[in-house]
Protein backbone atom coordinates (compact mmCIF):
# COMPACT_ATOMS: atom_id res chain seq x y z
CA UNK A 1 0.00 0.00 0.00
CA UNK A 2 1.18 3.57 -0.86
CA UNK A 3 1.02 4.45 2.93
CA UNK A 4 3.10 2.07 3.84
CA UNK A 5 6.00 3.45 1.91
CA UNK A 6 8.63 5.32 4.44
CA UNK A 7 7.97 9.13 5.69
CA UNK A 8 10.89 11.34 4.25
CA UNK A 9 10.97 15.25 4.02
CA UNK A 10 12.20 17.63 1.91
CA UNK A 11 15.75 18.76 2.38
CA UNK A 12 18.56 21.16 1.49
CA UNK A 13 17.03 24.10 -0.95
CA UNK A 14 12.92 22.92 -0.62
CA UNK A 15 12.96 22.44 3.12
CA UNK A 16 14.64 26.25 3.56
CA UNK A 17 13.08 28.04 0.62
CA UNK A 18 9.83 26.82 2.32
CA UNK A 19 10.93 28.14 5.64
CA UNK A 20 11.77 31.33 3.86
CA UNK A 21 8.11 31.55 2.46
CA UNK A 22 6.84 30.96 5.85
CA UNK A 23 8.79 33.64 7.66
CA UNK A 24 6.70 36.84 8.17
CA UNK A 25 9.58 38.77 9.47
CA UNK A 26 9.89 42.18 7.06
CA UNK A 27 14.07 41.80 7.93
CA UNK A 28 14.39 38.80 5.87
CA UNK A 29 16.61 37.61 3.62
CA UNK A 30 16.83 35.26 0.86
CA UNK A 31 20.29 34.07 0.10
CA UNK A 32 19.28 30.31 -0.89
CA UNK A 33 18.46 29.82 -4.85
CA UNK A 34 21.02 30.85 -7.32
CA UNK A 35 18.53 33.39 -9.12
CA UNK A 36 19.36 36.83 -9.69
CA UNK A 37 17.96 39.81 -7.94
CA UNK A 38 17.85 42.99 -8.19
CA UNK A 39 19.03 45.72 -6.29
CA UNK A 40 15.32 45.90 -4.39
CA UNK A 41 15.38 41.67 -3.73
CA UNK A 42 12.76 41.01 -6.37
CA UNK A 43 13.55 38.90 -9.08
CA UNK A 44 15.35 40.34 -12.15
CA UNK A 45 14.50 39.22 -15.96
CA UNK A 46 16.69 40.45 -18.35
CA UNK A 47 14.90 42.77 -21.02
CA UNK A 48 16.29 41.39 -24.15
CA UNK A 49 15.03 37.76 -22.77
CA UNK A 50 11.55 39.61 -22.40
CA UNK A 51 11.46 41.25 -26.27
CA UNK A 52 12.17 38.05 -27.55
CA UNK A 53 10.18 36.08 -25.77
CA UNK A 54 7.66 38.30 -27.51
CA UNK A 55 8.80 37.57 -30.30
CA UNK A 56 8.74 33.75 -30.55
CA UNK A 57 4.82 34.31 -28.80
CA UNK A 58 4.02 36.28 -32.17
CA UNK A 59 6.36 33.64 -34.80
CA UNK A 60 4.61 30.61 -33.55
CA UNK A 61 1.44 29.66 -35.64
CA UNK A 62 1.38 25.79 -34.20
CA UNK A 63 2.45 24.11 -31.33
CA UNK A 64 3.64 20.52 -32.91
CA UNK A 65 5.50 18.22 -31.47
CA UNK A 66 9.25 19.11 -31.56
CA UNK A 67 11.61 15.89 -31.97
CA UNK A 68 13.36 14.67 -28.81
CA UNK A 69 16.22 15.87 -29.39
CA UNK A 70 15.02 19.24 -29.88
CA UNK A 71 15.19 22.22 -31.80
CA UNK A 72 18.64 21.44 -34.26
CA UNK A 73 19.42 25.01 -34.67
CA UNK A 74 19.10 25.76 -31.49
CA UNK A 75 21.52 22.85 -29.61
CA UNK A 76 24.10 23.81 -32.63
CA UNK A 77 24.20 27.90 -31.74
CA UNK A 78 24.45 26.45 -27.77
CA UNK A 79 27.51 24.10 -28.48
CA UNK A 80 28.90 26.85 -30.47
CA UNK A 81 28.79 28.75 -27.19
CA UNK A 82 30.73 26.69 -25.18
CA UNK A 83 33.44 25.97 -28.69
CA UNK A 84 33.26 28.41 -31.09
CA UNK A 85 33.44 27.75 -34.85
CA UNK A 86 32.29 24.17 -34.69
CA UNK A 87 30.93 24.23 -38.78
CA UNK A 88 33.31 21.40 -39.52
CA UNK A 89 32.98 19.80 -36.87
CA UNK A 90 29.19 19.40 -36.92
CA UNK A 91 29.22 18.83 -40.21
CA UNK A 92 31.21 15.97 -39.19
CA UNK A 93 29.76 14.53 -36.42
CA UNK A 94 32.00 15.26 -34.13
CA UNK A 95 30.15 17.55 -32.02
CA UNK A 96 26.19 17.55 -31.48
CA UNK A 97 24.04 18.77 -29.42
CA UNK A 98 20.93 17.35 -27.54
CA UNK A 99 18.37 20.12 -26.22
CA UNK A 100 17.80 18.78 -22.48
CA UNK A 101 14.90 19.92 -20.19
CA UNK A 102 17.94 22.64 -18.17
CA UNK A 103 21.10 21.59 -17.29
CA UNK A 104 20.08 18.54 -14.80
CA UNK A 105 18.21 17.17 -17.69
CA UNK A 106 21.43 17.48 -19.80
CA UNK A 107 23.16 15.51 -16.76
CA UNK A 108 20.14 13.22 -16.76
CA UNK A 109 20.28 11.81 -20.29
CA UNK A 110 23.95 12.22 -19.86
CA UNK A 111 23.87 9.78 -17.10
CA UNK A 112 21.63 7.66 -19.05
CA UNK A 113 23.17 7.06 -21.74
CA UNK A 114 26.54 6.84 -19.80
CA UNK A 115 24.99 3.75 -18.05
CA UNK A 116 23.63 2.07 -20.85
CA UNK A 117 25.49 2.05 -23.66
CA UNK A 118 29.39 2.93 -22.09
CA UNK A 119 28.56 0.44 -19.15
CA UNK A 120 29.80 2.61 -17.26
CA UNK A 121 29.19 2.34 -12.76
CA UNK A 122 31.18 4.53 -10.96
CA UNK A 123 30.58 8.41 -10.95
CA UNK A 124 33.72 11.13 -9.19
CA UNK A 125 31.91 14.45 -8.05
CA UNK A 126 33.92 16.86 -6.14
CA UNK A 127 33.07 17.29 -2.44
CA UNK A 128 31.26 19.76 -2.33
CA UNK A 129 29.12 19.90 -5.43
CA UNK A 130 26.13 20.64 -6.52
CA UNK A 131 23.69 18.70 -4.23
CA UNK A 132 21.91 17.03 -7.52
CA UNK A 133 24.92 15.29 -8.68
CA UNK A 134 25.27 12.01 -6.54
CA UNK A 135 21.51 11.65 -6.93
CA UNK A 136 21.19 11.83 -10.66
CA UNK A 137 24.09 9.36 -11.24
CA UNK A 138 22.66 6.88 -8.62
CA UNK A 139 18.70 7.23 -10.33
CA UNK A 140 19.97 6.38 -13.28
CA UNK A 141 21.62 3.11 -12.24
CA UNK A 142 25.04 4.41 -11.41
CA UNK A 143 26.45 1.75 -8.50
CA UNK A 144 29.60 3.90 -7.06
CA UNK A 145 29.18 7.46 -5.98
CA UNK A 146 32.43 8.78 -4.74
CA UNK A 147 33.18 12.70 -4.17
CA UNK A 148 36.84 13.79 -4.59
CA UNK A 149 38.88 16.39 -2.52
CA UNK A 150 38.22 19.59 -4.01
CA UNK A 151 37.99 21.98 -1.13
CA UNK A 152 40.27 22.41 2.24
CA UNK A 153 37.36 23.35 4.50
CA UNK A 154 40.37 24.79 6.71
CA UNK A 155 41.90 27.15 4.61
CA UNK A 156 38.52 27.42 1.68
CA UNK A 157 40.86 27.00 -0.95
CA UNK A 158 41.23 24.00 -3.60
CA UNK A 159 42.95 20.56 -2.34
CA UNK A 160 44.26 20.11 -5.90
CA UNK A 161 46.98 17.41 -4.82
CA UNK A 162 43.85 15.88 -3.07
CA UNK A 163 42.05 16.25 -6.28
CA UNK A 164 44.66 14.50 -8.67
CA UNK A 165 45.27 11.99 -6.40
CA UNK A 166 41.70 11.21 -5.90
CA UNK A 167 40.86 10.89 -9.57
CA UNK A 168 44.30 9.24 -10.66
CA UNK A 169 43.20 6.04 -8.27
CA UNK A 170 40.19 5.88 -10.33
CA UNK A 171 39.01 2.96 -11.95
CA UNK A 172 38.69 3.12 -16.03
CA UNK A 173 35.88 4.04 -17.89
CA UNK A 174 34.80 5.95 -14.25
CA UNK A 175 32.92 9.37 -15.17
CA UNK A 176 34.70 12.42 -13.63
CA UNK A 177 32.10 15.42 -13.80
CA UNK A 178 33.50 18.53 -13.50
CA UNK A 179 31.83 22.00 -12.94
CA UNK A 180 33.64 24.16 -15.87
CA UNK A 181 33.67 27.54 -14.25
CA UNK A 182 32.07 28.94 -11.28
CA UNK A 183 32.28 26.02 -9.39
CA UNK A 184 29.31 25.54 -6.94
CA UNK A 185 29.06 25.77 -4.08
CA UNK A 186 32.95 26.82 -3.43
CA UNK A 187 33.45 29.47 -6.13
CA UNK A 188 36.91 28.17 -6.45
CA UNK A 189 37.55 27.19 -10.06
CA UNK A 190 41.09 25.64 -10.81
CA UNK A 191 43.56 27.89 -12.86
CA UNK A 192 44.47 27.10 -16.34
CA UNK A 193 48.07 24.76 -15.24
CA UNK A 194 45.69 23.11 -13.01
CA UNK A 195 43.13 22.19 -16.03
CA UNK A 196 45.81 21.29 -18.23
CA UNK A 197 47.62 18.31 -15.35
CA UNK A 198 43.40 17.07 -14.97
CA UNK A 199 43.64 16.52 -18.55
CA UNK A 200 46.14 14.50 -18.64
CA UNK A 201 45.09 12.64 -15.66
CA UNK A 202 41.94 11.72 -16.98
CA UNK A 203 43.70 11.31 -20.57
CA UNK A 204 45.90 8.65 -18.92
CA UNK A 205 43.67 7.54 -16.31
CA UNK A 206 41.10 6.85 -19.47
CA UNK A 207 38.70 8.63 -17.54
CA UNK A 208 35.50 9.82 -19.08
CA UNK A 209 34.71 13.77 -18.20
CA UNK A 210 31.39 15.14 -17.98
CA UNK A 211 31.80 18.85 -17.46
CA UNK A 212 28.67 20.74 -15.91
CA UNK A 213 28.50 24.49 -16.91
CA UNK A 214 26.10 26.58 -15.62
CA UNK A 215 27.73 29.45 -14.98
CA UNK A 216 29.15 30.47 -17.97
CA UNK A 217 29.89 34.72 -18.14
CA UNK A 218 29.40 34.85 -14.67
CA UNK A 219 32.26 33.50 -13.78
CA UNK A 220 34.99 35.85 -14.83
CA UNK A 221 32.48 37.86 -16.59
CA UNK A 222 33.62 36.90 -20.16
CA UNK A 223 31.42 34.28 -21.96
CA UNK A 224 34.97 32.60 -23.57
CA UNK A 225 37.23 32.86 -20.94
CA UNK A 226 34.42 30.75 -18.74
CA UNK A 227 34.57 27.73 -21.51
CA UNK A 228 39.04 27.53 -21.36
CA UNK A 229 38.96 24.19 -19.78
CA UNK A 230 35.92 22.48 -22.03
CA UNK A 231 38.06 23.94 -25.10
CA UNK A 232 40.91 22.67 -23.81
CA UNK A 233 39.66 19.49 -23.19
CA UNK A 234 38.43 19.43 -26.88
CA UNK A 235 42.08 20.84 -27.71
CA UNK A 236 43.65 17.45 -26.54
CA UNK A 237 41.42 15.14 -28.28
CA UNK A 238 39.45 14.01 -25.58
CA UNK A 239 36.09 12.96 -26.01
CA UNK A 240 33.80 14.22 -23.19
CA UNK A 241 30.17 15.24 -22.49
CA UNK A 242 28.91 18.54 -21.59
CA UNK A 243 25.68 19.65 -19.38
CA UNK A 244 24.82 23.58 -20.59
CA UNK A 245 22.32 25.36 -18.49
CA UNK A 246 20.82 28.41 -19.42
CA UNK A 247 18.62 29.40 -16.75
CA UNK A 248 20.95 31.86 -15.12
CA UNK A 249 22.58 33.18 -18.49
CA UNK A 250 19.03 34.03 -19.94
CA UNK A 251 17.56 34.19 -16.29
CA UNK A 252 14.73 31.86 -17.78
CA UNK A 253 15.16 29.60 -15.05
CA UNK A 254 11.39 27.84 -15.28
CA UNK A 255 12.03 27.35 -18.70
CA UNK A 256 13.84 24.67 -18.33
CA UNK A 257 16.33 25.35 -20.88
CA UNK A 258 19.66 23.35 -21.16
CA UNK A 259 21.71 21.57 -23.91
CA UNK A 260 24.04 18.22 -23.61
CA UNK A 261 26.97 19.07 -26.23
CA UNK A 262 28.71 15.79 -26.79
CA UNK A 263 32.53 15.78 -28.38
CA UNK A 264 33.69 12.57 -30.11
CA UNK A 265 37.08 11.52 -31.90
CA UNK A 266 34.86 9.97 -35.13
CA UNK A 267 31.89 11.09 -36.35
CA UNK A 268 31.11 8.23 -38.27
CA UNK A 269 28.18 6.18 -35.88
CA UNK A 270 26.43 9.70 -35.56
CA UNK A 271 23.20 8.76 -36.63
CA UNK A 272 22.64 5.92 -34.39
CA UNK A 273 24.44 7.76 -31.86
CA UNK A 274 21.54 10.68 -31.70
CA UNK A 275 19.28 7.49 -32.06
CA UNK A 276 20.18 6.01 -29.24
CA UNK A 277 19.48 9.49 -27.48
CA UNK A 278 16.49 9.91 -29.01
CA UNK A 279 15.54 6.17 -27.64
CA UNK A 280 16.71 7.40 -23.94
CA UNK A 281 14.37 10.90 -23.86
CA UNK A 282 11.28 9.24 -25.80
CA UNK A 283 11.06 7.02 -22.35
CA UNK A 284 11.45 9.74 -20.02
CA UNK A 285 9.89 12.65 -21.37
CA UNK A 286 9.29 12.09 -25.06
CA UNK A 287 10.50 15.55 -26.63
CA UNK A 288 11.19 18.84 -24.88
CA UNK A 289 9.26 22.08 -24.73
CA UNK A 290 9.77 24.66 -27.12
CA UNK A 291 9.36 28.48 -25.98
CA UNK A 292 12.88 28.94 -23.68
CA UNK A 293 14.76 26.82 -26.52
CA UNK A 294 13.01 29.39 -29.22
CA UNK A 295 13.18 32.32 -27.39
CA UNK A 296 17.34 31.97 -26.94
CA UNK A 297 17.68 31.11 -30.30
CA UNK A 298 16.05 34.28 -31.42
CA UNK A 299 18.77 36.09 -29.12
CA UNK A 300 21.45 34.02 -30.21
CA UNK A 301 20.51 34.22 -33.94
CA UNK A 302 19.95 37.64 -34.21
CA UNK A 303 23.23 39.55 -33.88
CA UNK A 304 21.22 43.08 -32.42
CA UNK A 305 19.57 40.72 -29.50
CA UNK A 306 23.24 39.46 -28.74
CA UNK A 307 25.08 42.71 -28.42
CA UNK A 308 22.41 43.31 -25.86
CA UNK A 309 21.85 40.23 -23.81
CA UNK A 310 26.02 40.02 -23.71
CA UNK A 311 26.52 43.71 -22.65
CA UNK A 312 23.37 43.30 -20.06
CA UNK A 313 24.60 39.95 -19.07
CA UNK A 314 28.01 41.69 -18.54
CA UNK A 315 26.46 44.15 -16.20
CA UNK A 316 24.82 41.52 -14.00
CA UNK A 317 28.59 39.46 -13.87
CA UNK A 318 29.75 43.10 -12.42
CA UNK A 319 27.36 43.82 -10.35
CA UNK A 320 28.19 40.15 -8.51
CA UNK A 321 31.53 41.35 -8.38
CA UNK A 322 30.71 44.62 -6.47
CA UNK A 323 28.78 42.89 -4.21
CA UNK A 324 31.28 40.65 -3.31
CA UNK A 325 33.73 43.31 -2.60
CA UNK A 326 31.12 45.26 -0.49
CA UNK A 327 30.26 42.33 1.72
CA UNK A 328 33.82 41.58 2.39
CA UNK A 329 35.02 45.30 3.09
CA UNK A 330 31.90 45.07 5.92
CA UNK A 331 32.75 41.87 7.32
CA UNK A 332 36.30 42.99 7.43
CA UNK A 333 34.66 46.04 9.59
CA UNK A 334 32.38 44.10 11.98
CA UNK A 335 34.66 40.47 12.03
CA UNK A 336 37.92 42.02 12.22
CA UNK A 337 39.47 38.69 13.62
CA UNK A 338 38.99 36.82 10.73
CA UNK A 339 40.29 36.87 6.74
CA UNK A 340 38.06 37.48 4.63
CA UNK A 341 39.70 37.81 1.07
CA UNK A 342 38.10 34.57 -0.59
CA UNK A 343 34.99 36.79 -0.77
CA UNK A 344 36.41 37.86 -3.17
CA UNK A 345 39.10 35.16 -4.99
CA UNK A 346 35.52 33.03 -5.09
CA UNK A 347 33.93 33.34 -8.37
CA UNK A 348 30.41 33.01 -9.86
CA UNK A 349 27.35 33.14 -7.91
CA UNK A 350 28.13 32.14 -4.67
CA UNK A 351 30.26 32.86 -1.34
CA UNK A 352 31.27 30.31 0.45
CA UNK A 353 31.27 31.31 3.88
CA UNK A 354 32.10 27.56 5.62
CA UNK A 355 29.55 27.68 8.51
CA UNK A 356 28.44 25.06 10.77
CA UNK A 357 24.68 23.60 10.21
CA UNK A 358 23.87 25.45 13.44
CA UNK A 359 25.35 28.36 12.54
CA UNK A 360 23.25 28.22 9.27
CA UNK A 361 20.03 27.57 11.67
CA UNK A 362 21.24 30.10 14.42
CA UNK A 363 21.51 32.51 10.93
CA UNK A 364 18.19 31.51 10.39
CA UNK A 365 16.08 31.72 13.36
CA UNK A 366 17.44 34.43 14.69
CA UNK A 367 18.34 36.69 12.11
CA UNK A 368 15.82 35.66 9.41
CA UNK A 369 19.00 34.99 7.12
CA UNK A 370 18.55 32.11 4.80
CA UNK A 371 21.07 30.59 3.29
CA UNK A 372 21.57 26.40 2.66
CA UNK A 373 23.67 24.30 4.39
CA UNK A 374 27.83 25.01 4.98
CA UNK A 375 26.69 28.24 4.39
CA UNK A 376 26.03 28.86 0.68
CA UNK A 377 25.19 32.59 -0.60
CA UNK A 378 23.51 33.73 -3.16
CA UNK A 379 25.57 36.53 -3.89
CA UNK A 380 22.54 38.47 -5.93
CA UNK A 381 20.34 37.73 -2.91
CA UNK A 382 22.50 40.46 -1.25
CA UNK A 383 22.09 44.74 -1.94
CA UNK A 384 23.42 47.63 -0.60
CA UNK A 385 20.43 47.87 1.55
CA UNK A 386 20.84 44.13 3.45
CA UNK A 387 24.94 44.34 3.21
CA UNK A 388 25.57 45.25 6.82
CA UNK A 389 22.59 43.95 8.98
CA UNK A 390 24.11 40.54 7.05
CA UNK A 391 27.84 41.44 8.06
CA UNK A 392 26.26 42.11 11.57
CA UNK A 393 24.05 38.67 11.75
CA UNK A 394 27.47 36.59 10.98
CA UNK A 395 29.84 38.95 13.56
CA UNK A 396 26.72 37.49 15.97
CA UNK A 397 26.49 34.50 14.78
CA UNK A 398 30.94 33.54 14.43
CA UNK A 399 30.46 35.08 18.25
CA UNK A 400 28.27 32.44 19.55
N1 LIG B 1 24.61 22.29 -12.45
C1 LIG B 1 24.96 23.19 -11.52
C2 LIG B 1 26.36 23.24 -11.05
C3 LIG B 1 23.99 24.06 -10.99
O1 LIG B 1 24.35 24.92 -10.05
C4 LIG B 1 22.67 23.97 -11.47
C5 LIG B 1 21.61 24.84 -10.95
O2 LIG B 1 21.68 25.49 -9.98
C6 LIG B 1 22.37 23.03 -12.45
C7 LIG B 1 23.36 22.20 -12.92
C8 LIG B 1 20.96 22.85 -12.97
O3 LIG B 1 20.61 23.79 -13.88
P1 LIG B 1 19.08 23.90 -14.39
O4 LIG B 1 18.37 24.74 -13.39
O5 LIG B 1 19.20 24.53 -15.71
O6 LIG B 1 18.54 22.53 -14.45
Amino acid sequence: QFSDIPVVRHVGYIEVNTAFQNDVSPLKVDLIYGTFKSEDGSNYILPVVKRAENMVVNDTLSHDYLSPAGIESFSKLACRLLLGDIENLWNDGKVFGIQSIGGTGALKIGAEFLAQHMNCTTVYYPDPSWEMHGSIFSFSGFQKKIQYRYMNRETIEIDFEGFCEDISNASVDSVVILHACGHNPSGLDLSKEQWRTVAEIMKERKLIPFFDIAYQGIASGDIEEDTWAVRHFHSEGIEFLCAQSFSKMFTIYNERVGNLMIVQKSGHNIESLKIHFERIIRSIYSSPPNHGARTILQILSNPKLYDEWSSSFKAIAARIIELRKALRKALEEEVAFKKWNHITDQKGMFIFLNLTDSQVEYLRNFHHIYMINCGRVNVSGLNFTNISYVAKAINDTLRK
